[in-house]
This record gives C-alpha cells, sequence and structure tokens, in this order.
C-alpha cells in the first residue's frame, strides 16, 4: 500500500511568502487531485520557534544565505519562516487538508533544523513519520510539495536509507533554486539512490 506525503506545503513557501518558492501555489490543484488516488495520506509542516537556529536573525551579524557551521552541522542561514502557531506556517489555501490524516512537524527544536521529514539534520529526534507508516504497514511512498532542494531531497534519501519504495511526483514538487539547477540536481540525485521519478499524469491515469 502506498501513502502520499505532502511536504511542505505552507503559505510561507508560497510565493509573496517569508521563503517563497516560485510557482509553489501552482501545485495546489495537481497535489488536490493526487489524493484521490492514495489511500493514506499524510503532511508535514516546517514548525520553528520564534528564535529557530535557521534563521538569519538568530546569527547576528549574519545575513541571509550565509552558512554557519552549529555542533558540526553545516547550516545555511534563511528568512525567519514557519514560526509555529503563524500564518505563515498555515497550509496554504485551497489545499486539500482534510484529506491528511496525520500532520508531522519538523524542525520543532530551536537548536537544530530539519529538511528531512523524517529526521532532524543530525538525524536525532524522529518527526514520528517512520514509526506512523510502519505501524500502518506502508512500504511505498510517494512524495509531493516543496522544495524539491530541500525538504523534498532529504526526506527522499532518508525514505531510501529507512527502505521504503519511492516515487517521486515530479510536476508536484517545486525548487527553491539558490543556484539555477538544484532542483534538476536534486531530482538526478534522487533517482541515482533509487527513488522512480514519476510526472502526475502517470499517478492520475494509473
Ligand atoms: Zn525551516
Amino acid at each position: 500500500m502506498k501513502a502520499l506525503v505532502v511536504v511542505d506545503m505552507q503559505n510561507d513557501f508560497m510565493p509573496g511568502g517569508a521563503l517563497p518558492t516560485k510557482g509553489a501555489d501552482r501545485l495546489v490543484p495537481v497535489i488536490n487531485k493526487l489524493m484521490d488516488k492514495f489511500p493514506i495520506v499524510v503532511a508535514t509542516k516546517d514548525w520553528h520557534p520564534k528564535d529557530h537556529i535557521s534563521f538569519a536573525a538568530s546569527h547576528p551579524g549574519k545575513k541571509v544565505g550565509d552558512v554557519v557551521q552549529f555542533d558540526g552541522i553545516e547550516q545555511i542561514l534563511w528568512p525567519a519562516h514557519c514560526v509555529q502557531h503563524t500564518k505563515g506556517a498555515e497550509f496554504v489555501k485551497g489545499l486539500n487538508a482534510d484529506r491528511f490524516e496525520h500532520v508531522f512537524h519538523k524542525g520543532v527544536d530551536r537548536m537544530i533544523d530539519s529538511y528531512s521529514t523524517f529526521f532532524d539534520n543530525a538525524h536525532g529526534r524522529e518527526t514520528g513519520l517512520a514509526k506512523y507508516l510502519h505501524q500502518k504497514g506502508i512500504k511505498e511512498i510517494a512524495l509531493a510539495g516543496v522544495a524539491t532542494d530541500y525538504c523534498v531531497l532529504y526526506s527522499v534519501l532518508d525514505a531510501l536509507e529507512l527502505g521504503f519504495g519511492v516515487t517521486v511526483i515530479v510536476d508536484g514538487c517545486r525548487a527553491i533554486n539558490l543556484r539555477p539547477d538544484d532542483g534538476q540536481k536534486a531530482f538526478d540525485l534522487m533517482e541515482e539512490k533509487g527513488a522512480t521519478l514519476v510526472t502526475s499524469d502517470e499517478i492520475l491515469t494509473d
């Protein structure tokens, strides 16, 4: 049985948000349609305390895009985004959030970021997603959402490592593209590591 994991479809990652991903709002109808094809749909939320370590504002003298080392882990500094209980952290309007059986929160610890929907960036704290999928007997997942080059990428890599079969819905994802080809490189890496890349049409017409 397959589950659809909808990654971080939150206001702050949409055009006009604090950390916009180009075209992410156009994913809403695509993802809504995809939900009909999966018996189980779950979602993740980036869910940061207001002084989170990934925010440039939490590091005096640093700016967005700077890279800092923290406890031996490289951290890119972002604009403040997806602060817990704010409008920016809410699911984007129009997304059929009623379908989500469960929402998993990541980046909740002030001192460490979490790109992956499974673990924080030190592979310490689990979000509970792996346990949930195991309990439901789910061995295969499909992913859509944002951003291809961060949270989708690291979720896919962790899922493969955990032994899940992984399908990535390419036109169901959008990249931040700090460098113009980051999104494409991320897809290439996912495929190289064993993920199957498909288009939404392939799933909807299946
Ligand atoms: Zn974040």
